[in-house]
């Protein structure tokens, strides 16, 4: 039940975010979207599809095409398809109660099925949006309090050429 998570922690009654459910169609183009989220913290929320529904990662500072800024991404509940074009007021006292605005939306490919490199804890996508594109890494390098903590941050783009120096570091 990959919603399970995502229902629990919410009042559909109070908020206006969908109660959603996973998605049987096959997707012709993955989406991602990063959603602001002025909740008691700010954050991003970084969402890639798969699967049906959106996998998803709190990202605790606003995401940079500087490949040496790294992004810490905490890793959250799996949120609808539909979540991805939502944004509004959560009300006070509700789960992430405050604004969500779309931050950043288009399509995402990745060499491999994004559940094989979640297990694996590398995922590399190639994202398509206006604010973020190129090949974007997301690394998981802790688990904390059983949330999967990641680094996300654009690649370096490949040197054209590296040429090392033979014999530089023979011994006399
Ligand atoms: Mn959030």
């Amino acid at each position: 039940m990959p919603l399970k998570e995502y229902r629990k922690k919410r009042r559909f009654s109070a908020t206006s975010e969908p109660k959603g459910k996973v998605s049987r169609k096959k997707p012709r183009q993955l989406v991602f979207v990063i959603q602001k989220h002025q909740a008691k913290r700010l954050h991003w929320d970084l969402r890639l599809e798969d699967e049906g529904v959106l996998k998803s990662w709190a990202v605790t500072n606003e995401p940079s095409l500087d490949p040496k800024i790294r992004r810490l991404a905490v890793q959250v509940e799996d949120h609808p398809l539909e979540y991805g074009g939502f944004h509004g007021t959560i009300p006070k006292g509700e789960y992430g109660a405050g604004k969500v605005e779309i931050w950043d939306q288009g399509t995402y490919t990745s060499g491999h099925p994004l559940s094989a490199e979640i297990e694996r804890g590398v995922i590399e996508v190639v994202l398509n949006g206006k604010k973020l594109r190129g090949r974007f890494v997301l690394v998981r390098f802790r688990i904390e309090s059983n949330k999967a903590q990641w680094l996300f941050f654009k690649k370096k783009p490949k040197p054209t050429a590296i040429r090392i120096g033979r014999g530089l570091n023979k011994a006399a």
